[in-house]
């Protein structure tokens, strides 16, 4: 293809060959255009590539933790369990990128250190690490929401004489962890996956906590060969209740009822019912529990309960929990659980409250040091999270048609228009970015890049060289997200260090990152933006 007469590599250059790669070879291939993803890992599978950690897995249930584009891969693929180990979900991907022939569209061991919109030909130039430069029309951030990991300043972290690492980059040659003492700083969602797992063999796991978490549990079982039958004999209708959900996930939400209008007997008899595992509780029980605080408070107090029910010393038990009186359920994501309360009644798993009791103070060569103790470990883990939603986009320098980085235009906010598409930055997309809702990813994926799509089927079909994002649209959805984030209980997420609000950054203030209207409304918002030809977008014939 050509743009103002110079030839470009490649019509689309996309970063990151999790689900985000996938979709775009697929629907952006379905439109006839040339597209080439590059992903820094040796393998497809985005998060799962890197969050190698023991016990990962996905918080989604597993058959609609996929993509959706073809009834084939559906019937075709079988999950083995309720939620897939990282493991069976990157295998999942190499069989969606096997079977529809995706490889030749994949470099992987490629970093992107730079990207630069070049205004005078309208086209983005990428550099690789080794230094390769390729152009294209259309530059694709699928990099991920919750990829780039937060990496703590703790004094004495290069002391340490073992291997220490961010939990996201646990040792892809594996690490022999068996017999040994180990510590982790963090009691977030990873947390309370690795720790039940580690507990089997390590010698002894120490948990550093700050913050308590309301713990869901997972419920993990088994796919039998009835569930899968009555699974995929009805995916069509799975596939529309996660388009119609207001997190993206096949539930049977709103149920039409709420907590506070409800006798406490039958709420309760409600909340007990339903505690069959993952996020289903929080939406298959009232419809009022993220909006109200009363309702809010009378679920909190239910996992509270539930929480300490399963330990055993009770002052442990009321370290574990958290108080409504700190933080309400969702100001910070809660976790599902596949036995984290129940490791710390084994005499080796140990928790250290880091908040109260004894602050840490440093790493040292052989350990931690709090105020009161110092604790030997063999290996260490920070378990400390991400800069989530912009973190993958700042990391190395994204240039628009300002000569401006997106993190130097998002240093105290985090504006975009839907999650998509950011003002000054021409012929750029990003899938799932900052604003977008918090949902299950594979389904917002999906709506993102049929949005893209769209937009570039459009560009394709008119002669158009450039599109530039309105700053009106983006003022205009930003202030709409920010509107309806104040009247969620998210919005105390910066009392806690809430990732879902940029809380746990030291570098920046907390911002609205998340737009929690519901991830249906925000899918009918993009297709009701692509049946309206895109009013959030200016199109340019270049020397026109
Ligand atoms: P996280 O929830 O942000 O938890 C980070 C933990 O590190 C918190 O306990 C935090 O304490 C602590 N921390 C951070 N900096 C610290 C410091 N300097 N000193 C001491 N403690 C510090 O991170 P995460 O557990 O990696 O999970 C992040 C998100 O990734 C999850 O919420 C989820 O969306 C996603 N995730 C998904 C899955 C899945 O779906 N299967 C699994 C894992 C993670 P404070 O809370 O006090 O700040």
């Amino acid at each position: 293809m050509s743009t103002n007469g110079k030839k470009v590599d490649f019509d689309v250059i996309g970063i990151g060959a999790g689900f985000a790669g996938l979709a775009l070879i697929h629907y952006l291939r379905g439109a006839g255009l040339s597209v080439r993803i590059f992903d820094r890992a040796s393998d497809v599978g985005g998060t799962w590539a890197w969050n190698r950690y023991p016990g990962a897995a996905t918080d989604s249930e597993s058959y609609y933790y996929c993509l959706t584009f073809s009834k084939e891969l559906l019937q075709e693929w079988s999950w083995t369990k309720r939620y897939p180990g990282r493991q069976e979900t990157q295998d999942y991907m190499r069989f969606v990128a096997d079977k529809c022939d995706m490889w030749p569209h994949i470099q992987l061991n490629t970093e992107i250190v730079d990207a630069e919109y070049q205004v005078d030909d309208g086209i983005w130039q990428v550099t690789t690490a080794a230094g390769d430069r390729f152009t294209c029309k259309y530059f694709v951030s699928g990099m991920g929401m919750i990829s780039e990991p937060l990496i703590p300043n703790i004094k004495g972290m290069d002391q340490f004489k073992g291997p220490l690492f961010h939990s996201s980059r646990w040792p892809k040659e594996g690490l022999d962890y068996a017999g040994k003492r180990i510590g982790i700083i963090g009691a977030g969602a990873t947390t309370v996956q690795m720790v039940p797992e580690l507990a089997k063999t390590a010698a002894s796991v120490t948990v550093f906590q700050r913050t308590p978490n309301y713990i869901l549990p997972a419920m993990q079982k088994p796919m039998t060969p009835e569930w899968e039958k009555e699974i995929k004999d009805n995916y069509d209708a799975i596939v529309a209740k996660c388009r119609n959900h207001v997190f993206g996930m096949a539930f049977d939400s709103p149920v039409g009822r709420n907590a506070v209008d409800t006798p406490e007997e039958e709420r309760q008899r409600i909340f007990e019912e339903n505690w069959t595992g993952s996020f289903r509780w929080v939406f298959e029980t009232f419809d009022d529990l993220l909006a109200n605080p009363e309702a809010n408070r009378m679920a909190s107090e239910f996992i509270i309960a539930k929480m300490k029910a399963r330990v055993k010393d009770p002052k442990l038990a009321d370290l574990l929990a958290p108080s409504f009186d700190d933080y309400p359920l969702f100001a910070k994501r809660p976790p599902l659980d596949h036995g984290y309360l129940e490791a710390f009644n084994e005499d080796h798993v140990h928790l250290v409250d880091i908040k109260d009791a004894e602050p840490l103070v440093e790493i040292t060569e052989t350990g931690v040091r709090t105020t009161r103790n110092h604790y030997e470990f063999d290996i260490i883990v920070l378990a400390t999270g991400f800069n989530a939603y912009t973190g993958a986009l700042e990391a190395f320098p994204i240039r628009g048609a300002t000569g401006q980085t997106l993190s130097e235009k998002w240093r105290t906010s985090s504006d975009c228009i839907m999650g998509v598409c950011v003002s000054d930055f021409p012929n750029m997309f990003v899938v799932t970015g900052p604003q977008a809702p918090f949902a299950n990813l594979p389904t917002s994926i999906e709506q993102n890049v049929i949005w893209i799509t769209h937009c570039i089927e459009k560009m394709e079909r008119e002669g158009y060289d450039i599109f530039k994002p309105r700053r009106e649209a983006e003022e205009a959805w930003t202030a709409h997200t920010a509107e309806i984030h104040a009247q969620t209980l998210m919005a105390e997420g910066h009392k806690v260090n809430s990732w879902m609000m940029g809380a746990n950054r030291q570098d920046k203030p907390p911002r609205v990152l998340i737009y929690f209207g519901g991830a249906n409304n925000y899918y009918d918002t993009l297709d009701k933006s692509a049946a309206e030809g895109f009013p959030e977008l200016e199109f340019e014939k270049l020397g026109a």
